[in-house]
């Protein structure tokens, strides 16, 4: 691989998040999606090199994520048209993307379509629940009501048998489940998720309510911090700690009875921005090099008329050296000081 670029705090690129809509089926209030897609969407070609590009700098996963990504059309025919850079030597200078994932609220995964992104080439899924009953999933989801909410929970849980029917195997870390905890919103869904995930063998990530965009009215008393929660399950289940791999997003927890993994997502009390190695872009190809940014690069200079691979190359490599992020570790620091950030929905978590 040619030369990986690192960032002012010696950081490799090594995940992107690429957004495919910022639109979405639900209406989470912790997340406030698009009703509408931006004007200038990116087109499959321009999402081809913008990936291929990335992987030349360091990526070797992608995970394509929204707004709600199984909106978007050309889902299985992207991950298709990625699986050349799968194929690829180990030792090919242009590096090789290792993994591709998707993060999706499960609504629309049915039987044939988690067949056809298993066969589009797809590894991992990660499907979102914050509750096990009608009316906090209407909560969370921002439906209607308990009746309501009771229908997308079915339809979540058709999703991870789908999935698992497919080939999405949990064992293997193919297959997971995310549940972002608010204090008063579902703290009382702890117990009963960490009881569905462990039943149905699955790895429950929690995550905490995060400051992201200006629309989901975030305050520090809604944060239940990781360490509350995972107090909360352990009491039930006894855990014991595995740690957080290198670059990763999440403190796990293996339940001591043997009932599997247990991840934390600690942004808001415990950052870990320094080996943060993921570059995130929306679906109208602007680059943010943070979750927490206010602000980021549009890419669509070096992609139309059409993508010029060396110009892109160079634009995103200068982009990833003068990062110097790391504002979830600034919050307590310079909260007063920070720009708005940009919306969940178009960095995608
Ligand atoms: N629609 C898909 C889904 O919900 O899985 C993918 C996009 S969503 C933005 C990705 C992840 O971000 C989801 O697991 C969601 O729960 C999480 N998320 C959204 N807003 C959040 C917030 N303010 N704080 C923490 N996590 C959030
Ligand atoms: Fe949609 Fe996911 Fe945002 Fe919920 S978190 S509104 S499911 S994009």
């Amino acid at each position: 691989m040619a030369e990986r670029p690192l960032d002012l705090h010696g950081r490799p690129l090594g995940v992107l998040r690429l957004s495919l809509t910022a639109r979405c089926n639900l209406a989470c209030p912790y997340c406030c999606p698009d009703v509408e897609d931006a004007p200038d969407l990116l087109t499959l070609p321009e999402r081809l090199a913008l990936v291929e590009t990335t992987v030349g700098l360091g990526v070797h996963t992608l995970r394509l994520t929204g707004g709600e990504p199984l909106l978007h059309r050309q889902l299985e025919a992207l991950i298709a048209a990625l699986q050349p850079l799968r194929r690829r030597d180990p030792n090919d200078p242009r590096g090789v993307l290792r993994e591709i994932a998707l993060t999706s609220n499960g609504v629309l995964l049915s039987a044939e379509r988690a067949r056809q992104l298993k066969a589009a080439g797809l590894d991992r899924i990660t499907l979102s629940l914050d509750g096990t009953d009608g009316a906090s999933v209407a909560r969370m989801a921002g439906l209607g009501g308990a009746a309501a909410g009771g229908a997308v929970l079915e339809k979540v849980l058709a999703a991870i048998r789908h999935a698992r029917e497919a080939g999405f195997d949990p064992a293997r870390g193919a297959l997971k489940l995310n549940a972002v905890i608010t204090r008063t919103g579902n703290a009382d869904q702890l117990l009963p998720l960490a009881a569905l995930a462990r039943q149905q063998g699955l790895e429950l990530r929690l995550i905490e309510f995060m400051d992201v965009g200006n629309r989901n009215g975030w305050a520090p008393e809604q944060v239940l911090p990781a360490a509350e929660m995972v107090a909360g399950i352990g009491a039930a289940w006894p855990l014991e700690p595995v740690g957080r791999a290198p670059h990763g997003t999440a403190g796990r927890w293996r339940y001591q009875d043997g009932g599997g993994l247990l991840a934390v997502v600690a942004s808001i009390t415990a950052p870990f921005c320094g080996d943060c190695n993921r570059l995130r872009i929306t679906a109208d190809g602007v680059a943010y090099s943070c979750l927490f940014a206010a602000t980021g690069t549009d890419l669509k200079p070096w992609l139309r008329p059409r993508p010029e691979s060396a110009r892109l190359q160079e634009a995103l490599e200068s982009l990833w050296r003068a990062r110097r992020d790391r504002w979830s570790e600034e919050r307590q620091e310079a909260a007063d000081q920070r720009p708005a950030p940009a919306e969940m929905a178009y960095l995608g978590g």
